[in-house]
């Protein structure tokens, strides 16, 4: 492929793209973000309960506790009971289970990724999700199918929030104390906290002094706003909203915002990519027409195309598979035994042509070329979650609502009537902060709870530099303790998949402790630094590409962390990890870990 054939500049290109990274780059990096702690910990209230659970506190022993309620949280249980393992607890800090779906209600909420792939268990459930994607409503419910089908309900602890984890050395028992006085004690723990569990607001100046009404987009306040998670936001007729952030939550509730509120001004730092959505209903005659086994194939077809790898049918055909289409066809890349230097080159100039498409797309919806302009991503299409919707842009037509771009610069100030960008003073009734969640802070802080396991280590300090474990799911000195995370495991855009795998194999060792009858299994010093090196050596391929990118969570917002290396997921991406874990079960010697 000739550079001078293409309808776009490369050369030009890359240096737009510098110099947008440039201009977002700070100096305080993820220290740019407030803990929703302390004065703000209303932030993080639960807007979903309507009843407080009373109850004693519990001192029993159950087998496995499982620490969240969410998807991974969920399928563990699932795969657990299905295992035949025995007693089984899931402890959720919310009201039910659902995880990021019982949180985030905000109106629009919707899955990017294909319902048939994304939502889990659905052969085991005999369920067919009604459309190609997901909203928030039908998801929260399957999660709660879930939890019937697998009779999770009956032992799970709702409004419960862990405080910290203890090993007991004497009985080989986790003993997990919670903020309702609990010290419930568990032969073995699944810690499944989700990745984007603690909401992160921006660090801007006077943000204490807002005097208006304020809420987080993954606590919505309908109470506030009116109407529900399919909109109709009758109560902001006569309000005018500002809104902070233009992730992938900001574009879906923006549109509903747009309809309802009397002003709505839209703060942003940058655009997102704006992909069309083009959803669907599930067609009945496909439907029936699959056969058994259908859903792993579909998320393994998936996996290896997100991943780079080469598939007869790209059977989801979407958004997130196209990229490699692109480079299929631009550079008849199958069985041409190019070099990784070459196969990189071709890669950004597939990224070039997708990204100049998202651009064409924004001329081609928002009627004010100034506006449009602001609209338009200027970097590769992974350094950002790409985003998916069919409304999105067209809100700019809207004479309510009104784009404020600062370049790159963010809000500057927040008054006690409203919000401050490029000088101009906005004041509103109510500010939303679509800012995220917190990625790069340490995984305990994240979880809001400690471990400490033998000899009073705690997990804070053996993580300090970085993450330390075998798989990704065991950690030396902390018995019987599984992490669900992608953290030196598989990582796969469709997170469910990796969690279902990893729920399986918990399961079988799980089973083999019982069998073998053994109290605690934990790694030897030599598998677990064996393992960290093996993830360091594989992970170096994509920190050049972290390191062009624009700031962002994907990146440590643009600074590059000593520890991402080590980190980092699987380097050889999810479906060679899956294989190398069923490998590992398949030899059934355990190998690595210390049996006692
Ligand atoms: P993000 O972290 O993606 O977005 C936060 C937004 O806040 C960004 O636009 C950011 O700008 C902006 N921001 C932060 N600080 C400031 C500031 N000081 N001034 C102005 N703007 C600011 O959070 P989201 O909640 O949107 O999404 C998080 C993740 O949740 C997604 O990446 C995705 O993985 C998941 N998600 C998935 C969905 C799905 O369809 N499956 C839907 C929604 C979310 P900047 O970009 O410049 O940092």
């Amino acid at each position: 492929m000739q550079e001078s054939k293409l309808e776009f500049d490369p050369v030009a290109l890359r240096k737009k793209y510098r110099i947008e990274r440039d201009k977002r780059l700070r100096r305080d990096g993820n220290q740019q973000y407030l803990s929703v702690s302390g004065e703000f910990s209303n932030y993080v209230d639960d807007p979903h309960i309507e009843q407080e659970i009373k109850r004693e506190p519990l001192t029993d022993t159950t087998q496995v506790i499982i620490i969240g309620g969410g998807f991974g949280g969920l399928i563990a249980a699932a795969r657990l009971s299905q295992a035949g393992v025995g007693s089984i607890r899931v402890v959720e800090k919310g009201g039910d289970f659902g995880g990021t779906w019982y949180w985030n209600r905000y109106p629009g909420a919707a899955c990017d990724t294909e319902s048939y792939i994304y939502l889990p268990l659905l052969e085991e459930l005999g369920y067919m999700p009604k459309a190609k994607y997901a909203h928030g409503p039908e998801i929260l419910a399957h999660s709660q199918n879930i939890g019937r089908k697998f009779g999770l309900y009956e032992n799970a602890c709702f409004q419960t929030e862990v405080t910290e984890l203890v090993w007991d050395e004497l009985t080989c028992h986790w003993i997990v104390h919670t903020n309702r006085g609990d010290a419930m004690r568990a032969r073995f723990i699944v810690m499944s906290n989700g990745p984007l569990n603690r909401p992160k607001l921006p660090g801007i100046d006077g943000i204490k002094d807002y005097q208006g009404h304020t809420f987080h987009t993954s606590r919505w306040d309908y109470e506030y706003t009116g109407g529900g998670p399919e909109g109709d936001l009758n109560r902001l007729t006569d309000k005018k909203v500002g809104v902070i952030g233009t992730g992938a939550t900001g574009v879906q509730c923006i549109p509903h915002l747009g309809a309802a509120a009397k002003a709505l001004y839209v703060f942003q730092r940058t655009p997102s990519s704006i992909d069309v959505r083009d959803n669907r209903p599930t067609d009945p005659q496909w439907a029936a027409s699959l056969a058994p086994g259908w859903h792993k194939q579909r998320m393994d077809n998936f996996n290896t195309l997100t991943s780079g790898g080469i598939v007869e049918e790209d059977l989801v055909k979407d958004g997130w598979t196209e990229i490699i289409r692109n480079l299929i066809s631009m550079a008849n890349y199958r069985g041409k035994g190019l070099d990784r230097g070459e196969i990189a080159r071709l890669m950004e100039l597939a990224d070039f042509q997708k990204m100049e498409q998202i651009r064409n797309r924004v001329d081609q919806w928002v009627e004010d070329p100034e506006v449009a302009e602001a609209l338009k991503p200027y970097y590769r299409q992974f350094c950002k979650r790409p985003c998916f919707h069919d409304d999105y842009l067209q809100t700019y037509n809207r004479p309510n609502v009104q784009l404020i771009d600062t370049q790159g610069k963010g809000v500057e100030k927040i008054t006690d009537s409203g919000v401050v960008a490029n000088g101009q003073t906005y004041d509103v009734d109510c500010i939303i902060f679509a800012t995220g969640f917190e990625v790069g802070t340490d995984y305990t802080r994240r979880a809001g709870y400690d471990l400490i396991g033998r000899q009073g280590l705690r997990l804070s300090e053996k993580w300090a530099d970085g993450l330390q474990t075998l798989h990704g799911l065991h950690c030396r000195n902390f018995p019987n303790l599984f992490i669900m995370s992608t953290g030196q495991a598989g990582f796969t855009t469709n997170f469910p998949t990796a969690m279902d795998e990893t729920a399986q194999h918990i399961g079988y060792i799980i089973n083999q402790c019982v069998e073998r009858g053994m109290t605690s299994i934990e790694p030897t010093q030599e598998a677990e630094d064996a393992w960290v090196r093996e993830i360091i050596s594989l992970a170096r391929i994509g920190a050049a590409f972290q390191e062009d990118c624009t700031p962002g969570y994907y990146n440590n917002e643009g600074q590059p962390d000593p520890r991402s290396a080590r980190n980092s997921s699987y380097g050889r991406g999810p479906n060679p990890f899956f294989r190398k874990m069923a490998a590992w079960r398949a030899a059934g010697d355990m190998q690595g870990l210390e049996l006692r």
